[in-house]
């Protein structure tokens, strides 16, 4: 038993990128997208899972994440996606990833740099995320002349990303209708192109943004990027995150637990104390607002989430409830009939699913299972 684990099923991940490949049928490629460790499911063991389970490209965010992806004998295209500074784009290019441009200056630096022949780009037009890109179109499509003309570069994709693919088809409609013209150009200019622009939510909402790729992440981990019940959409969750009772005692009235005394028992009951907490990626924000699953049945988690640990309200009994010291906990996962989504913490918390699996920090070790795991 540990303190916290974090289960990765990477059976699941296959089987999501599957779907995701089914979705976008023959002519378009997966690219799963890998970045922030797998989105803390564990990148390189997320990488070979989505391998087998159909992508053809992964995609990451920084040059480190390229280079560890490397050091795992991974051979298929890795694209960087994010900004990279001259230090990092040198670090990019020795881990034979493709990079993101936009301005002549980049293709120039990158040019220059040692080790760049062959080097893939991919040009970027920004049509409404106001983050990375150029908004002008004919920079834009300069920029992918210019990579064309070098010897020593490859001009290999033509790309956007979209703002509100999960929460406004309206606004990702008029970046489409931006952005498909342009590619049309870029492609009729320079052949074999690789036009991009999906992410999962729009891969799985609208079939004008496939393109020749699709670059897909919270949908490969089982997570549904409109925050809904992933299993309505055949999403299989990747990831469980699992604690122990390691302490139970009664609580008599007026007892309390934990800092700042917030939880004052009301009547008689038993407290578990579960070894894991803020400092593990269990949000502090989950204070007096989660559920616990213990021999199959949900418990509330009461009082502040500690550092590392979390305690939670087994309910008043006459004894010690037989078995539950070291009692396996489910705090994401199913246990039972029962089962806490990403989705569930992230409603409480205010956030997003990404979110809760990228706070899973490195003190949890992840066990993967599944795809010869
Ligand atoms: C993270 C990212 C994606 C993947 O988005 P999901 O919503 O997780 O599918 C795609 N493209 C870019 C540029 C990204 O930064």
């Amino acid at each position: 038993m540990l303190r916290a684990l974090a289960r990765v099923d990477l059976g699941a991940i296959s089987s999501n990128c599957a779907l995701l490949k089914r979705t976008v049928g023959h002519g378009t490629l997966l690219c799963a997208v890998v970045k922030a460790d797998g989105y803390g499911h564990g990148a390189v063991q997320v990488a070979h899972a989505a391998l087998t389970g159909g992508a053809e490209w992964l995609a990451v965010a920084t040059a480190a994440e390229a280079t560890e992806l490397r050091a795992s004998e991974i051979e298929v295209p890795v694209l960087v996606m994010g900004a990279l500074s001259d230090e990092e784009l040198q670090v990019a290019v020795d881990a034979r990833a493709d990079v993101v441009a936009w301005r002549h200056r980049f293709v120039e630096r990158l040019g220059a740099l040692p080790g760049a022949e062959g080097i893939g780009v991919h040009v970027k037009f920004d049509t409404g995320m106001g983050r990375l890109g150029t908004r002008d179109a004919e920079e834009a499509f300069g920029v992918a002349s210019e990579v064309a003309a070098s010897q020593r570069l490859r001009l290999v994709g033509a790309m956007t990303h979209f703002a509100t693919a999960d929460d406004d088809p309206g606004f990702m409609r008029i970046q489409l209708d931006s952005f498909t013209p342009w590619a049309q150009t870029v492609r009729d200019a320079f052949g074999g192109v690789l036009v991009h622009a999906a992410n999962s939510a729009a891969t799985l909402c609208e079939p004008a943004s496939h393109f020749d790729l699709v670059r897909c992440g919270v949908a490969v981990y089982g997570m549904d990027p409109f925050q809904a019940d992933p299993a309505a959409r055949g999403l299989v969750p990747a990831l469980e995150l699992w604690s122990y009772v390691a302490e139970v005692k009664p609580a008599a009235v007026g007892d309390t637990v934990g800092y700042g005394r917030r939880f004052v028992a009301r009547h008689a009951t038993w407290i578990a104390t579960l070894p894991i907490g803020y400092a593990d990626g269990f949000r502090r924000g989950l204070s007096d607002n989660a559920e616990v699953l213990i021999a199959g049945r949900r418990h509330p988690l009461v009082g502040t989430v500690s550092m590392d640990n979390i305690t939670v309200d087994l309910g008043p009994a006459p004894s010690e409830p037989a078995g539950i010291r070291g009692a396996p906990a489910v705090l994401l996962g199913r246990e039972g009939g029962e089962r806490i989504l990403a989705e569930d913490w992230a409603r409480r918390l205010g956030t997003i699913n990404y979110e809760v699996t990228c706070a899973i920090s490195p003190r949890v070790p992840r066990a993967y299972s599944g795809n010869g795991a």
